[in-house]
This record gives structure tokens, C-alpha cells and sequence, in this order.
């Protein structure tokens, strides 16, 4: 039996002490990110823990954080998460997951279970230092250009690339295509995450086991009018295209709902231009937001939505383009070792809910070669990226168990 009050001390110890000041640049937000003083002490700190429970510490070429208790060459199963944190962080984004993931190897060393095991840290995840999200997985899956390291990622504070930075930091960013093979022995990967939302709060559920990891569309609608006066302009003569705004957000809404599936659209940006109270707008820009976790059901309210942008526009004498401005397809996650988790979760007698991510996460890449999946774990009222997010200990070392059982099970 697993003493989990002891786990829950020993993630929240790891926890409080990276919420520290010498883990953070700013003195009311956890801020961290690569190559800064504050995240290479957050990394020591992790390989100082695992060190003490025989794992090798290394680096991938831009400083991924690896660690394994088996010799390169031989299988291990993948665990962790990313402990950067966006630039006005709380404390359990990200490194909740690795805090986790070391307590996993924890308990794999008392329980005498001997597993074999991998810790992955991902370097920028958050996108802090660079403003690229996901980038340490993105590098290793390839999905990155040498241009794009060498060139057009730059630095926000001062612009200098990210190459430049990683060879400062004493990495070696023109091998970064070896970063691929910190996947070659794992046999499957399960990052645990605070869930940022509130389903699993307002559902009463501990454990959130993450089957698909949803993917977007985001897209600029602009309707062209005609500028008016406000006063003298009668309603009749109006080519006002704020209404083909007004009718497009409830339409969005109205399409997303039918369509059911974890389908979400939102219009999080409005420009109106001139943007005057006395003036009729000549033309207004919004962007849609369109994501779930399947395929067919997101890019069908996104195909929907936009014809009847255009539609709408079209039948009050106006003009509307829509510019795809990005997408990204959703990631299912491995059944097999989804059921591993249930049947692990299921054991506890504990509530859990089997669900998907709204939000992206580093095992969207890692998925691409690896079967893997996620837990997720309550965050209060589902507040993330902000120093206000809170996450109980308890449900973190209730993962560690669960996700512990889970790669005994699957072995
Ligand atoms: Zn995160």
C-alpha cells in the first residue's frame, strides 16, 4: 500500500522550494525559462532527487532534461512534463508534472518495483523565452527548421536568436537534430498536468485521464462595410458590418453546440475600425478560435462558420474574407494505455473522469512516435497561467500512484 500523505508532502516540498526565489525572476510570479540562471538551478534541483535514486542525468543538444535508471539501448517506460513556466506563472503548471514524475521514481525505488523508467523535462513548453510553445518537443520531433533556430526564433528579452542563446548556455544547437533520440528506448510516455479548467472541479473528480489532446483552427474574418455617420445615416442605408460580426458570433456559438463532440469556438479578438461611437465601422476584424479533440467536428464548425461569414455579409451588400491564420490537428492518445491508467485509477475507489485536453501539451509531439497519454489533476476554479493557480499535493501523489500502477501493468 502506497502512503500517500508522504508522497503528497514530498511533491509539495519540491513544489514550495521551486517556488523559491532563486527558481524565480520575478518576486510575484513563478518566471522561468531556458537558459536563465533560475531554470538551470530548477533542473539541478530535479537531477540533485534523481541522482539519489541511481538515475544518469543528461541533456538533449538544446538542454531537454533526460533522466533514466536503465543504460541507453535498453526499453524504459516515459514519464514528466516541462518546468518552465510563462512569465506570470503560478507554481504547478508544468512542474506539478515533474514533481509527479519524480515521485513515480520514488516509490518505484520503495516499492522495490525496480521499473524502468524515463523522466523527460521539455525545454519551453510555455514559449517564455523564445515565444515558440512546445519548442523543446517541437525540436526533438522535428518539427522545427534550421532557419528557424538559427534565424527566426528570437529571444523576447533581447532578441538575440536561440541559437545564439543555447551555444552561450554551452548546448550544441547545430546537433539538435539528434534530439530525436531521447525517444529511441521508450515503450510509452504519460505526462501528468494540472487539467486548467474546471471540469474536473465542478465534476467532483480527482483524476483526469486524457484520451485525446484537441487540436485548432484560428482565423481572422474581416467584413468590409462602408463608414458612415452615425447620426445622419439612416438604419436603411447602412452597410454596418459590426452586424455581420453580431451574427457570426451567435452563429459560431450555435454551430459549436449542435456540433457536441468537445467542440469550443470562440472570437477572442474584435477590431473595429475606426472604432468611434459616433461612426458606422467600415470594416471590422475578428479572429475565430475553433478547437476539439475531433477532427472532422472542429474544421466542420470552422468550414461552417466561414461560409456564413461570407453569407451573411454577402445578403446585407457587404464583403466578408476569412484567412486561416493557423491549424493544428488533434492528437488521439493510446487506448491501451489509457485503460492502464482507468484500471489503475478505477483500484483507488477515487473519482475520475476520462476526458480530453483543450489546452496543448509537449505529448502532442511525443505521441507523433510514441503511444502516450496524460493525467490530469484539478486545478481550483481551472485558473492557470497566473500566480493565482492552486493544486492540492494530494491529488498529484493520487497520479503518482495511479500512473505507477499503470507501467507495472503494462510491462
Ligand atoms: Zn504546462
Amino acid at each position: 500500500m502506497v502512503d500517500r500523505s508522504r508522497s503528497a508532502e514530498r511533491i509539495e516540498r519540491d513544489i514550495e522550494t521551486l517556488a523559491g526565489p532563486h527558481f524565480t525572476r520575478s518576486s510575484d510570479a513563478i518566471q522561468r525559462y531556458a537558459y536563465t540562471p533560475e531554470y538551470r538551478r530548477t533542473l539541478d534541483h530535479f537531477a540533485g532527487e534523481l541522482r539519489s535514486l541511481g538515475f544518469e542525468v543528461s541533456e538533449d543538444p538544446v538542454g531537454t532534461f533526460v533522466a533514466r535508471n536503465r543504460p541507453p539501448g535498453e526499453s524504459v517506460f516515459g514519464i514528466g512534463s516541462h518546468c518552465d513556466s510563462n512569465r506570470n506563472g503560478g507554481k504547478y503548471d508544468g512542474t506539478m508534472g515533474v514533481a509527479t514524475a519524480v515521485e513515480v521514481c520514488r516509490l518505484n525505488v520503495e516499492g522495490g518495483l525496480d521499473l524502468p523508467l524515463q523522466l523527460i523535462s521539455f525545454l519551453e513548453e510555455e514559449g517564455s523565452g523564445f515565444g515558440q510553445m512546445l519548442l523543446g518537443s517541437r525540436i526533438m520531433l522535428q518539427r522545427v527548421t534550421e532557419e528557424e533556430l538559427r534565424e527566426s526564433f528570437r529571444a523576447l528579452d533581447d532578441g538575440r536568436s536561440f541559437w545564439e542563446h543555447a551555444e552561450e548556455a554551452g548546448y550544441e544547437p547545430a546537433r539538435w537534430r539528434e534530439s530525436i533520440h531521447v525517444l529511441d528506448d521508450l515503450t510509452g510516455w504519460i505526462e501528468m498536468h494540472i487539467e486548467q479548467a474546471r471540469v474536473l472541479q465542478d465534476t467532483g473528480n480527482r483524476i483526469g485521464l486524457v484520451h485525446a489532446i484537441a487540436g485548432y483552427v484560428h482565423a481572422d474574418v474581416i467584413v468590409h462595410g462602408r463608414g458612415d455617420h452615425a447620426g445622419a445615416t439612416p438604419m436603411d442605408l447602412r452597410l454596418d458590418p459590426t452586424t455581420v460580426l453580431a451574427e457570426t458570433v451567435l452563429e459560431l456559438e450555435r454551430v459549436a453546440r449542435e456540433t457536441g463532440q468537445g467542440t469550443v469556438g470562440t472570437v477572442g479578438e474584435i477590431e473595429v475600425d475606426p472604432g468611434l461611437i459616433n461612426a458606422i465601422a467600415s470594416r471590422v476584424r475578428f479572429s475565430l478560435d475553433i478547437r476539439g479533440p475531433v477532427e472532422e467536428a472542429y474544421r466542420g464548425v470552422a468550414r461552417e462558420v466561414a461560409a456564413f461569414a461570407e453569407r451573411a455579409a454577402e445578403a446585407r451588400g457587404m464583403r466578408a474574407e476569412v484567412r486561416q491564420r493557423q491549424a493544428l490537428p488533434a492528437t488521439p492518445l493510446d487506448e491501451r494505455i489509457v485503460d492502464a491508467l482507468e484500471t489503475a485509477a478505477k483500484s483507488t475507489g477515487e473519482p475520475y473522469l476520462r476526458m480530453h485536453s483543450g489546452a496543448a501539451h509537449d505529448t502532442m509531439c511525443v505521441a507523433d512516435r510514441i503511444p502516450s497519454a496524460m493525467v490530469f489533476v484539478p486545478c481550483r476554479d481551472g485558473i492557470s497561467h497566473h500566480p493565482a493557480e492552486d493544486a492540492d499535493p494530494a491529488d498529484a501523489a493520487l497520479a503518482a500512484g495511479i500512473i505507477l500502477d499503470a507501467i507495472a501493468a503494462l510491462r
